[in-house]
């Protein structure tokens, strides 16, 4: 490769040696572009030794070597160096903060991109600004830059860039508190992680991404797992920074569950991984969330170190986001790009995405309806039941109305195993389940509570609605004709404990009270309300 002149597929392999190993290509760029034999080829090669630069963290000198080489490659058409240029010159300068020279170097490649059909450009562009308004906090047009890339990603056809484009907008939808459409794009990064060449941080940011998600929609454990994985991963290959993000939202939804000990113990981590990575983010976060701790907890001293801890750092924070304005000539560069790129998007078609949004919505609905339905009766299970009944009392409470429980139990259950078949009972199941169901309104709540066991929450019920609506559900059961259900089944009823909910109560007590009655009832004869 040395004597001979460079050819295109050289300069491939060469850009394909970059990815795999930079200082070994950084070694041969050194003394290619010094060789008067690839004169052709010049540009070319010094960006590529910009680039290898900057692979190996030498970020002044890779941006002094792509601050000369790129207005060269832009006047004299080598299009496709001047993009990548364009593309780490700008991440260079949003590593040093320096969020204008960032945006209008992005929009520059942007411009290039879009003039040249060149749709790696357009991509790792569009990624960066999104990237730019993230990190000024604008996650509305962070989505819609990062939302651009994702369309871009599905024509370059590449699975490491759709997953990076879409583990970005799954974060941008974090902040944005859309957790159904984060859970989507984070699903979508996940499915494509197989040939990333970053794959375990991204393996590990997303696991992190997605326990946020999974505790923003109330899943509770769901979120601990992935917190879980995320740690290990970033543990066995050494990702501080991954290991960071996971400790300090594994803590923030410790402390949700009031777990404030191990919630302490892994902010104290986050700290000492933000110390190693010199970065303020994580630690002003974890510092945050002691502080909050301790002052819940009344540790007021202890509380007051974390305090003065956490201003100082947010005092740092406003110092350096006064370099985050951007100046009127970005704006208005922003606004004449933005306006040729909108023309652009319109052309291509948005269906794919859309599809696979719908897609993974569709799975999410299907998965929570799973969760909280009992298999065979279709009604709503416990867990379903517990959630469903803080919020109602909950509800009462504001809206300052009667709430009533119902809990029943079918009679001498126990003989239709027995006398027929564990199968003719599963049918009867099914069928009270029926009954009970059409026997109330909607508002009303119907939940197997466990075997033969069931319980109707009734929102706007006072006791003397609750036992009305409790006798209509018996007689419902009693004048069923059951041997249309087990042929030789002649009866059945059930028993039913009604509790209104007095000034104060909660729910373990409310549903103990209606427990009470069922009893009651079941002692005075069974096939009867109490209440
Ligand atoms: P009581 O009138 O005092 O309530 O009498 P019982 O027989 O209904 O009550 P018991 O608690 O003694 O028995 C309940 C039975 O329900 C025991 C269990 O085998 C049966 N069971 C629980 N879950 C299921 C189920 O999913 N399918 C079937 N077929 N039977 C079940
Ligand atoms: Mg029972
Ligand atoms: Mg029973």
């Amino acid at each position: 490769m040395l004597n001979s002149k460079i050819t295109p597929l050289q300069l491939e392999a060469l850009l394909a040696l970059l990815e795999s190993d930079p200082a070994l290509a950084n070694q041969k760029l050194k003394v290619l572009v010094k060789d008067k034999n690839h004169k052709a080829y010049k540009l070319e090669l010094q960006i590529m030794l910009g680039l290898s630069e900057a692979y190996l963290w030498q970020y002044v000198t890779a941006e002094k070597i792509l601050r000369i080489a790129l207005p060269k490659a832009a006047s004299e058409h080598v299009f496709f160096a001047a993009g990548l240029a364009y593309d780490e010159l700008a991440s260079i300068y949003l590593i040093k903060s320096q969020i204008d020279l960032a945006m209008r170097t992005w929009l520059k490649g942007l411009q290039l991109g879009l003039q040249q059909h060149d749709i790696n450009t357009q991509l790792r562009c569009n990624l960066g600004l999104g990237k730019v308004f993230y990190g000024m906090n604008d996650f509305r047009n962070a989505k819609r830059y990062h939302l651009a890339a994702t369309e871009l990603s599905y024509l370059t056809k590449s699975s490491e860039q759709i997953c990076e484009v879409y583990l970005c907008l799954g974060v941008d939808f974090i902040r944005l508190y859309e957790f159904d459409k984060a859970y989507a794009a984070l699903k979508i990064a996940e499915e494509n992680l197989n040939t990333a060449q970053h794959q375990q941080r991204n393996f590990c940011e997303i696991r992190a991404y997605l326990g946020i998600v999974h505790a923003g929609l109330g899943q509770m454990s769901l979120a601990l797992q992935c917190f879980e994985e995320a740690t290990l991963s970033a543990q066995q290959h050494n990702y501080t920074w991954g290991l960071a993000l996971a400790h300090i939202e594994h803590a923030k939804v410790l402390v949700l569950l009031q777990r404030y000990e191990p919630a302490i113990e892994l902010a104290q981590q986050t700290v000492a991984a933000a110390k190693a990575m010199n970065s303020m983010a994580f630690s002003t976060q974890a510092h945050e969330l002691m502080y909050q701790i301790y002052k819940d907890q009344h540790q007021f001293e202890l509380a007051l170190q974390q305090h003065i801890i956490f201003t100082e750092h947010y005092l740092e924070k406003i110092h350096r986001s006064q370099d985050h304005q951007l100046t009127s000539t970005t704006i208005a560069l922003l606004k004449q790009i933005h306006n040729v790129q909108e023309l652009e998007v319109s052309l291509q078609e948005n269906v794919h995405l859309i599809n696979r949004l719908e897609k993974h919505q569709e799975l999410i609905r299907l998965l929570t309806s799973k969760a909280e339905t009992d298999a065979l009766t279709g009604l709503y299970n416990r867990r379903a039941l517990d959630t469903r009944l803080e919020r109602e009392i909950e509800l009462a409470i504001q809206l300052q109305q009667p709430f009533s429980v119902l809990m029943l139990d079918l009679d001498f259950f126990k003989r239709i195993n027995d006398q027929f078949s564990h199968q003719a009972g599963d049918r009867v199941l099914k069928e009270a389940a029926q009954i009970f169901t059409q026997s109330c309104r909607q508002g009303e709540f119907v939940a197997r509570f466990g075997g033969e066991e069931f319980i109707v929450l009734l929102p706007g019920a006072d006791l003397a609605a609750a036992l009305r609506i409790a006798e209509r559900i018996r007689a419902a059961i009693e004048s069923c004709i059951w041997s249309k259900i087990v042929p030789a089944l002649k009866q059945q009823t059930v028993s039913i404990g009604a509790a209104c909910r007095s000034s104060d109560e909660l729910a373990d007590s409310l549903l103990a009270r209606a427990d009470a009655k069922l009893y009651e009832a079941k002692h005075s004869g069974r096939n009867k309300v109490c209440g």
